[in-house]
């Protein structure tokens, strides 16, 4: 999957915006996206049914483009994970 045109922080309103090639913009919020971190600790996390507990009005302090993806870093000490392309698509 290619990757999006362009990938914003909008701290104010604590979301990431993806503008994607075919022009569609998508919208995830920060607590979102750290809720569905895919490393390899939130997923045991999640499957066994402790999902991490996400911070008041936490913010992404850093993003690392991978190729693949996005190495997205929280205000919560949490920059384990590796975001597809494919996979911030699919988070609705
Ligand atoms: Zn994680």
């Amino acid at each position: 999957m290619n990757a999006p045109e362009h990938v914003t922080i909008h701290a104010a309103t604590e979301r990431l915006s993806l503008t994607w090639r075919d022009g569609q913009t998508q919208w995830i919020d920060n607590a979102t996206l750290r809720e569905r971190c895919p490393c390899s600790t939130c997923r045991r996390l999640t499957h066994s049914g402790k999902a991490a507990r996400i911070e008041p009005h936490l913010a992404i302090v850093d993003m690392q483009p991978m190729g693949y993806g996005v190495q997205i870093a929280f205000s919560d000490g949490h920059a384990q994970g590796i975001y597809p392309w494919d996979y911030l698509a699919g988070i609705a």
